[in-house]
């Protein structure tokens, strides 16, 4: 089988040139970037008038197939995407499925923005790390995404959904961590120049708390994407009753990584926290928070909770939340709460994965 296209940055891409053919490395960075920029595959570069014999020698070398969209639910506005498209949109977010060829889902979000939008990105089909509160963790992993594939969420949103996609976030389906090395290189294909072209500070991976994996990030030779970490709980008691990666790695081991990755990086660190009524949003655990957080940098995303059904957990009163924010604002952090945009399909890393929607693509 051929390698995708998707997992090759334009230097991978040219390196393989010259080791298949022996040349063909600055046609195959045009080949590269009208593909990455444009969406498109013309070869109407003026190299290629009388290179066409080399252009498609460069082009049958990798695979050019984009995996499937898979309808779930057509939002009146994009009758125009055609049958085999999966979009569900509240307001202006948009949700897609992309079908992978074992016949898996990919779920993907697109979150307008002022200043461009954002792509909620999966990492896994499933995950394992078995969070109670979140509807992937009860999936278990079905199986961890190939480069090409956490690549073509991107692809698709960009040239065929023709979005504007400004930031990415690994906040989809997965711990990103679970599958690093996949991500990793996916990223680099995203900060590929002669490519998509994102800064590294406009992309964001959000990890349940995989201590070693935050290590191997911080000491990342080179840029490094920005990082969040889905919390949740102000202590130990709490995590291990939502989180049981918390059972492995304690908030301490946590507080140690944050601030390693703080000192050697010079970066901040997102906390998300969900808030769920009467277990995590009382004042004294907002207070509990704030110190253990003292000494961190560190900027916090409060997150209503998305009720499943037959669900344990409830969202928290929007007093409750108003005092939880006071409260950390007071103590001298920076506090957003995530608007509603985008709340029915989304909320921490793992909230895309969504029975109905599921089931309805299989349907
Ligand atoms: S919250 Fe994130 S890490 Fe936890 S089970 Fe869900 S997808 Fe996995």
């Amino acid at each position: 089988m051929k390698p995708s296209i998707l997992s090759y940055t334009s230097e991978q891409f040219q390196k393989q040139m010259i080791e298949t053919l022996g040349k063909g490395a600055q046609h195959a960075l045009l080949i590269y970037q009208e593909w990455f920029r444009t969406g498109l595959l013309l070869g109407q570069h003026p190299a290629f008038a009388n290179a066409k014999k080399l252009f498609d020698t460069i082009c049958s070398s990798v695979d050019w197939t984009i995996p499937a969209l898979n309808l779930v639910h057509r939002p009146l506005n994009s009758r125009d995407l055609g049958d085999d498209v999966l979009k569900h949109q509240e307001g202006n977010t948009t949700k897609f499925l992309i079908k992978t060829q074992d016949q898996l889902d990919i779920e993907s979000v697109i979150i307008p923005m002022q200043a461009g939008g954002t792509l909620c990105l999966s990492s896994q089909v499933g995950c394992r790390m078995g969070c109670t509160f979140c509807e992937t963790g009860r999936m278990g992993l079905i199986r961890h995404l190939t480069v090409s594939e956490i690549v073509s969420q991107v692809f698709i949103a960009r040239f065929i959904l023709k979005a504007s996609v400004r930031n990415l976030v690994f906040m989809g389906m997965g711990e990103p961590f679970d599958n690093y090395d996949a991500v990793m290189e996916a990223i680099k294909v995203f900060i590929d120049p002669h490519g998509f072209g994102f800064g590294p500070q406009n992309i964001t991976i959000s990890t349940s708390g995989r201590v070693e994996e935050i290590h191997r990030l911080t000491d990342h030779p080179g840029a490094i994407p920005n990082l969040a970490l889905s919390l949740n709980a102000p202590n130990d008691q709490l995590r291990n009753r939502l989180m049981p990666i918390n059972r492995k790695h304690s908030m301490q081991d946590l507080y140690c990584a944050i601030q390693t990755f703080n000192e050697k990086r010079k970066k901040s660190v997102l906390i998300a926290y969900v808030l769920l009524r009467n277990f995590n949003d009382h004042p004294e655990h907002a207070a509990e928070l704030a110190s253990y957080l003292q000494g961190l940098n560190v900027k916090i995303n409060l997150i209503p909770y998305n009720p499943q059904s037959r669900d344990r957990f409830q969202s928290s009163e929007p007093a409750a939340i108003a005092a939880f924010k006071e409260s950390l604002i007071k103590a001298g952090y920076r506090v957003l709460v995530r608007k509603t945009k985008g709340q029915s399909i989304m909320a921490a890393c793992g909230q895309l994965g969504n029975l109905a929607l599921r089931n309805a693509s299989f349907g």
